[in-house]
Protein backbone atom coordinates (compact mmCIF):
# COMPACT_ATOMS: atom_id res chain seq x y z
CA UNK A 1 0.00 0.00 0.00
CA UNK A 2 3.45 2.17 -0.14
CA UNK A 3 5.50 2.87 -2.63
CA UNK A 4 8.80 4.32 -2.39
CA UNK A 5 12.20 4.35 -4.67
CA UNK A 6 15.47 6.63 -4.62
CA UNK A 7 18.62 7.30 -7.17
CA UNK A 8 21.06 9.35 -5.66
CA UNK A 9 24.49 9.80 -4.10
CA UNK A 10 23.49 8.00 -0.89
CA UNK A 11 23.07 4.36 0.22
CA UNK A 12 19.64 3.95 -1.25
CA UNK A 13 18.17 1.07 1.33
CA UNK A 14 18.08 2.83 4.83
CA UNK A 15 16.44 6.34 2.82
CA UNK A 16 14.15 3.39 1.13
CA UNK A 17 13.39 2.03 4.92
CA UNK A 18 12.81 5.42 5.86
CA UNK A 19 10.30 6.31 3.47
CA UNK A 20 8.36 3.44 4.30
CA UNK A 21 8.11 4.17 7.48
CA UNK A 22 6.63 7.56 6.90
CA UNK A 23 3.79 5.45 4.25
CA UNK A 24 3.14 3.30 7.61
CA UNK A 25 -0.25 4.99 8.57
CA UNK A 26 -1.55 3.68 5.03
CA UNK A 27 -1.66 0.00 6.35
CA UNK A 28 0.15 -3.21 5.18
CA UNK A 29 0.91 -6.87 6.04
CA UNK A 30 4.51 -7.02 4.68
CA UNK A 31 7.41 -5.14 3.27
CA UNK A 32 10.21 -5.65 0.91
CA UNK A 33 12.94 -3.58 -0.92
CA UNK A 34 14.67 -4.41 -4.05
CA UNK A 35 18.54 -2.93 -4.38
CA UNK A 36 21.12 -2.63 -7.65
CA UNK A 37 24.27 -3.50 -5.91
CA UNK A 38 26.40 -2.88 -8.76
CA UNK A 39 25.93 -5.93 -10.34
CA UNK A 40 22.47 -7.60 -9.29
CA UNK A 41 19.20 -6.36 -7.79
CA UNK A 42 18.67 -8.14 -4.47
CA UNK A 43 15.55 -8.51 -3.12
CA UNK A 44 14.25 -8.74 0.96
CA UNK A 45 10.96 -9.47 2.26
CA UNK A 46 9.38 -10.04 5.34
CA UNK A 47 6.22 -10.52 6.54
CA UNK A 48 4.49 -8.37 9.54
CA UNK A 49 5.36 -4.84 10.81
CA UNK A 50 8.94 -2.93 8.97
CA UNK A 51 11.16 -3.52 12.07
CA UNK A 52 11.42 -6.84 10.48
CA UNK A 53 12.29 -6.03 7.22
CA UNK A 54 14.54 -3.63 8.55
CA UNK A 55 16.40 -6.13 11.41
CA UNK A 56 16.44 -9.05 8.23
CA UNK A 57 18.68 -5.98 6.40
CA UNK A 58 20.24 -4.41 9.64
CA UNK A 59 18.50 -1.35 8.93
CA UNK A 60 19.52 -1.14 5.04
CA UNK A 61 23.23 -1.85 5.89
CA UNK A 62 23.32 -5.25 4.37
CA UNK A 63 22.09 -3.85 1.03
CA UNK A 64 24.14 -1.90 -0.50
CA UNK A 65 23.98 0.30 -3.34
CA UNK A 66 22.52 3.64 -4.62
CA UNK A 67 19.54 2.75 -6.20
CA UNK A 68 16.12 0.97 -5.62
CA UNK A 69 12.31 0.48 -4.54
CA UNK A 70 10.40 -0.58 -1.50
CA UNK A 71 6.93 -1.65 -0.83
CA UNK A 72 4.19 -1.92 1.97
CA UNK A 73 1.82 -4.25 1.22
CA UNK A 74 -2.09 -4.68 1.79
CA UNK A 75 -2.47 -7.98 0.57
CA UNK A 76 -5.68 -7.65 -2.35
CA UNK A 77 -4.76 -10.98 -4.31
CA UNK A 78 -2.74 -13.81 -2.54
CA UNK A 79 -2.36 -14.30 1.68
CA UNK A 80 0.33 -12.24 3.01
CA UNK A 81 3.26 -13.98 2.89
CA UNK A 82 7.17 -13.81 1.89
CA UNK A 83 6.23 -14.93 -0.85
CA UNK A 84 3.55 -12.61 -2.22
CA UNK A 85 5.23 -9.62 -0.44
CA UNK A 86 6.38 -7.12 -3.45
CA UNK A 87 9.27 -6.18 -5.01
CA UNK A 88 8.37 -8.90 -7.98
CA UNK A 89 10.92 -10.59 -10.24
CA UNK A 90 11.08 -11.36 -13.65
CA UNK A 91 12.32 -14.75 -13.93
CA UNK A 92 15.80 -14.20 -14.73
CA UNK A 93 15.66 -11.64 -11.67
CA UNK A 94 16.72 -8.63 -14.15
CA UNK A 95 13.53 -6.43 -13.71
CA UNK A 96 11.93 -5.95 -10.29
CA UNK A 97 8.64 -4.44 -9.75
CA UNK A 98 6.55 -3.06 -6.57
CA UNK A 99 2.88 -2.16 -7.02
CA UNK A 100 -0.13 -0.56 -5.54
CA UNK A 101 -3.21 -1.26 -6.54
CA UNK A 102 -4.99 -4.03 -8.49
CA UNK A 103 -4.69 -5.53 -12.12
CA UNK A 104 -8.23 -5.99 -12.75
CA UNK A 105 -7.25 -8.52 -15.72
CA UNK A 106 -4.34 -10.46 -14.47
CA UNK A 107 -6.14 -13.61 -14.31
CA UNK A 108 -6.10 -13.74 -18.50
CA UNK A 109 -2.49 -12.05 -18.38
CA UNK A 110 -1.20 -14.47 -15.99
CA UNK A 111 -2.46 -17.62 -18.40
CA UNK A 112 -1.29 -16.03 -21.44
CA UNK A 113 2.38 -15.43 -20.34
CA UNK A 114 1.75 -19.32 -18.71
CA UNK A 115 1.33 -20.78 -21.69
CA UNK A 116 4.43 -18.69 -23.05
CA UNK A 117 6.23 -20.57 -20.54
CA UNK A 118 6.86 -18.08 -18.07
CA UNK A 119 6.72 -19.36 -14.44
CA UNK A 120 4.96 -17.68 -11.57
CA UNK A 121 6.60 -17.61 -7.91
CA UNK A 122 3.54 -15.57 -5.73
CA UNK A 123 -0.40 -15.60 -6.19
CA UNK A 124 -0.57 -11.93 -6.68
CA UNK A 125 -1.97 -9.84 -10.06
CA UNK A 126 1.51 -7.66 -9.57
CA UNK A 127 3.72 -10.10 -10.70
CA UNK A 128 2.03 -10.67 -14.09
CA UNK A 129 3.55 -6.79 -14.14
CA UNK A 130 6.72 -8.22 -13.92
CA UNK A 131 6.74 -11.22 -16.74
CA UNK A 132 4.82 -8.89 -18.78
CA UNK A 133 7.57 -5.88 -18.88
CA UNK A 134 10.05 -9.28 -19.62
CA UNK A 135 7.66 -10.12 -22.89
CA UNK A 136 7.95 -6.55 -23.87
CA UNK A 137 11.75 -5.43 -22.87
CA UNK A 138 13.62 -5.17 -26.22
CA UNK A 139 16.23 -3.22 -24.87
CA UNK A 140 14.28 0.17 -23.83
CA UNK A 141 12.46 0.22 -20.89
CA UNK A 142 10.33 3.09 -21.90
CA UNK A 143 9.07 1.13 -24.94
CA UNK A 144 8.24 -2.43 -22.46
CA UNK A 145 6.48 0.38 -20.15
CA UNK A 146 3.72 2.06 -22.63
CA UNK A 147 3.55 -1.43 -24.06
CA UNK A 148 1.94 -3.09 -20.43
CA UNK A 149 0.29 0.13 -20.30
CA UNK A 150 -1.97 -0.93 -23.18
CA UNK A 151 -2.62 -4.53 -21.97
CA UNK A 152 -2.97 -3.78 -18.30
CA UNK A 153 -6.25 -2.93 -16.91
CA UNK A 154 -7.25 -1.92 -13.34
CA UNK A 155 -5.21 0.29 -11.26
CA UNK A 156 -1.33 0.69 -10.55
CA UNK A 157 1.30 2.64 -8.98
CA UNK A 158 4.35 1.36 -10.26
CA UNK A 159 7.96 1.20 -9.19
CA UNK A 160 10.18 -0.33 -11.60
CA UNK A 161 13.84 -1.40 -11.59
CA UNK A 162 16.03 -2.76 -14.65
CA UNK A 163 19.24 -4.32 -14.33
CA UNK A 164 20.73 -3.51 -17.44
CA UNK A 165 19.50 0.23 -16.53
CA UNK A 166 20.98 0.98 -13.26
CA UNK A 167 21.21 4.31 -13.42
CA UNK A 168 17.72 4.95 -13.47
CA UNK A 169 14.33 4.16 -11.49
CA UNK A 170 11.32 3.92 -13.51
CA UNK A 171 7.87 5.00 -12.02
CA UNK A 172 4.10 4.95 -13.79
CA UNK A 173 0.08 5.34 -12.60
CA UNK A 174 -3.22 5.20 -13.54
CA UNK A 175 -6.00 5.56 -10.54
CA UNK A 176 -3.20 4.76 -7.73
CA UNK A 177 -0.77 8.00 -6.36
CA UNK A 178 3.14 8.40 -7.19
CA UNK A 179 4.80 11.79 -6.50
CA UNK A 180 8.56 12.34 -7.25
CA UNK A 181 11.06 13.85 -5.18
CA UNK A 182 13.67 16.19 -6.61
CA UNK A 183 16.31 16.05 -4.13
CA UNK A 184 19.93 17.73 -3.99
CA UNK A 185 21.21 14.26 -3.70
CA UNK A 186 18.83 12.20 -5.11
CA UNK A 187 15.52 11.88 -6.49
CA UNK A 188 12.89 9.90 -4.80
CA UNK A 189 9.30 7.69 -5.88
CA UNK A 190 6.45 7.39 -3.56
CA UNK A 191 2.90 6.74 -2.98
CA UNK A 192 2.60 10.62 -0.60
CA UNK A 193 5.02 13.35 -0.17
CA UNK A 194 5.67 12.50 3.68
CA UNK A 195 8.17 9.92 2.48
CA UNK A 196 10.28 12.79 0.77
CA UNK A 197 10.02 15.67 3.06
CA UNK A 198 13.56 14.33 4.61
CA UNK A 199 15.23 15.23 1.62
CA UNK A 200 13.03 17.68 -0.62
CA UNK A 201 10.47 19.71 -0.46
CA UNK A 202 10.60 20.21 -4.37
CA UNK A 203 8.00 17.57 -5.43
CA UNK A 204 6.15 16.77 -8.84
CA UNK A 205 2.60 15.14 -8.86
CA UNK A 206 2.48 12.40 -11.24
CA UNK A 207 -0.94 12.25 -13.16
CA UNK A 208 -2.64 9.50 -14.76
CA UNK A 209 -1.11 7.43 -17.21
CA UNK A 210 2.41 9.36 -16.72
CA UNK A 211 5.88 7.78 -16.84
CA UNK A 212 8.75 9.31 -14.70
CA UNK A 213 12.44 8.31 -15.29
CA UNK A 214 14.88 9.15 -12.12
CA UNK A 215 18.64 9.40 -12.87
CA UNK A 216 20.78 10.46 -10.00
CA UNK A 217 20.60 14.23 -10.22
CA UNK A 218 17.69 14.03 -13.19
CA UNK A 219 13.83 13.51 -13.84
CA UNK A 220 12.33 13.37 -17.18
CA UNK A 221 8.44 12.76 -17.93
CA UNK A 222 7.03 10.45 -20.85
CA UNK A 223 3.27 9.76 -21.83
CA UNK A 224 1.34 6.57 -22.87
CA UNK A 225 2.82 7.12 -26.17
CA UNK A 226 6.48 7.55 -25.02
CA UNK A 227 6.80 11.14 -25.90
CA UNK A 228 8.85 13.59 -23.60
CA UNK A 229 6.54 16.16 -21.39
CA UNK A 230 7.53 18.78 -19.48
CA UNK A 231 5.83 19.27 -15.66
CA UNK A 232 6.29 21.83 -13.56
CA UNK A 233 7.38 21.15 -9.78
CA UNK A 234 5.48 21.96 -6.87
CA UNK A 235 7.32 23.50 -3.35
CA UNK A 236 5.90 22.06 -0.46
CA UNK A 237 5.93 24.56 2.58
CA UNK A 238 3.57 22.19 4.98
CA UNK A 239 5.23 20.39 8.15
CA UNK A 240 4.65 16.33 9.09
N1 LIG B 1 -2.66 -6.00 -5.48
C1 LIG B 1 -1.31 -6.09 -5.03
C2 LIG B 1 -1.12 -7.28 -4.10
O1 LIG B 1 -2.05 -7.80 -3.56
C3 LIG B 1 -0.81 -4.79 -4.39
C4 LIG B 1 -1.48 -4.45 -3.07
C5 LIG B 1 -1.01 -3.10 -2.51
O2 LIG B 1 -1.42 -2.06 -3.05
O3 LIG B 1 -0.26 -3.10 -1.53
O4 LIG B 1 -0.03 -7.72 -3.93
Amino acid sequence: CGIVGYIGESQAAPILLDGLSKLEYRGYDSAGIAIYDGENIQVQKAVGRLKALSELTHDGATMPGISGIGHTRWATHGAPSNQNAHPHYNQSETIAVVHNGIIENYLKLRKRLEKKGYQFQSDTDTEVVAHLLDYYYKGDPIEAITKIMHRVEGSYALGIIFKEHPEHVYAVRKDSPLIVGHGKDGNLIASDVPAVLKYTRNVYFIQNEEIAVLTKDAIAFYNVDGEDIQKESTAIDWDI
